[in-house]
């Protein structure tokens, strides 16, 4: 479809809509965007904190189940805000209809939790613009079969960018509570710079190792449809970061980012047995139960072969159950909680040989212990206790933004 220019996709987060006076400020800025000639399609997620109460709820009710419950039960936040913001736009004299996924054709496919969008009916949403209204869709959910899915944590900017695919627009805006992307959580690691433009591949790998600003699937989209994406502060008017496609992005410093994901955990299995085909079955049962594995290492010395992954911390309780069944008593399983992951990750490392050495070096001269190691052409990453997560987070920072002067 053709590029409708001045139809503009704006995700605003959790934060953004958290309070009434927000979703009024909200309103307000929508409604100087229309003032201005822009036509604003808007996505919303839920309040800030709603999702992790639901969640909790969820946990407490069965800590294992997933299914179409569980995303009916998650979905519901953002049901509330859309509604709430279309009613601030309506009381400022702005039509705007609060839309679900449903009514929009948000078609996904039926891994409930972890839903990827398949296809949306950009038809129906254009009609909505068309007549003047403003879409407000709820962002994080999809539709397989009549019923609702979800697209995993964070995914509302994966909504955004999947609408803005959708109508062949080359750009979308996610506003969010930081005024940009920087060059580690600011939360962890002091004196941290604003990332002007990062490449599509930066932010893809940034986003699967823990960094929360933008979801994965939602760069991977961006990547795939060639939309760009602009993250800015919903409570000021500035520029924040631009994700740019591959040689859009400004001098690529060797590492762009030092990112972390803080709720590791690492699964050790010795000996595994000889037999053929034990690594597939267990990664086959695990893949069953969508349990995504990231880094996986594995030896052989004369005492046996030894297998060590690391998974998130919340699939823990299915992953050890998996764990437990397909080994028997002689094998020693041990599941270490509370580890974390440090990444650093830069285009500019494909040019720049020695930043795996730094980067060791830098962990070593804190006594970091490392339990994991992987590293690609852009990043490196390390497995380490979490107690040991803020004083790497600060020493790598040092160490690598000395560059960026
Ligand atoms: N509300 C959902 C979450 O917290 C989706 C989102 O905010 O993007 O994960
Ligand atoms: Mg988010």
């Amino acid at each position: 479809m053709k590029a409708q220019s001045q139809i503009v996709v704006k995700k605003f987060g959790g934060t953004s809509v958290g309070s009434i006076e927000r979703i009024e400020a909200v309103a307000e800025r929508i409604h100087e965007d229309l003032l201005s000639g822009q036509k604003p399609i808007v996505v919303a997620s839920a309040m800030s904190g709603e999702t992790n109460r639901l969640v909790g709820l969820a946990h407490e009710m069965n800590p294992r189940y997933r299914g179409p419950a569980y995303d009916m039960l998650l979905a519901s936040g953002e049901q509330v805000s859309i509604a709430l913001l279309a009613m601030a736009l309506e009381k400022r004299g702005v039509a705007a209809k609060p839309l679900l996924a449903h009514q929009l054709g948000i078609k996904t496919d039926a891994i409930f939790s972890k839903a990827r969008i398949q296809s949306i009916n950009a038809d129906r949403l254009l009609d909505v613009v068309g007549a003047g209204v403003v879409p407000i869709v709820a962002g994080f959910q999809g539709e397989v079969n009549g019923q609702i899915t979800t697209l995993g944590r964070g995914g509302s900017d994966t909504t955004a960018v999947a609408l803005a695919a959708a109508i062949g627009s080359d750009a979308c805006e996610i506003f969010t509570d930081v005024p940009a992307i920087c060059t580690a959580d600011p939360r962890l690691v002091k004196n941290v710079k604003e990332i002007k433009t990062l490449e599509f591949e930066e932010m893809m790998e940034m986003a699967s190792l823990g960094s929360k600003v933008l979801h994965f699937r939602c760069v991977e989209l961006a990547a795939k449809f060639g939309v760009k994406i602009h993250l800015r502060s919903t409570f000021e008017k500035r520029e924040g970061t631009w994700v740019v496609p591959e040689g859009e992005g400004m001098e690529n410093p060797v590492v762009s980012a030092v990112t972390h994901d803080a709720s590791t955990a690492v699964i050790k299995i010795f000996p595994v047995p000889h037999e053929q085909g034990y690594l597939s079955k267990l990664f086959i049962a695990l893949a069953e139960k969508n349990i995504v594995v990231d880094i996986i290492t594995q030896s052989q010395n004369e005492e046996g072969q030894r297998l060590a992954f690391s998974i998130s911390e919340e699939d823990v309780p299915n992953a050890e159950d998996i764990v437990r069944t397909l080994f028997g008593e002689d094998i020693k399983v041990s599941v270490i909680k509370d580890m974390a992951k440090i990444s650093t990750v830069g285009v500019g490392m494909k040019n720049h040989p020695g930043v795996a050495a730094r980067f060791f070096k830098v962990l070593s001269d804190l006594d970091v212990p490392i339990h994991l190691v992987t590293t690609s052409e852009i990043k490196i990453s390390a497995v380490i206790d979490r107690k040991n997560l803020e004083k790497s987070a600060n020493g790598l920072h040092m160490e690598f933004t000395l560059d960026l002067g």
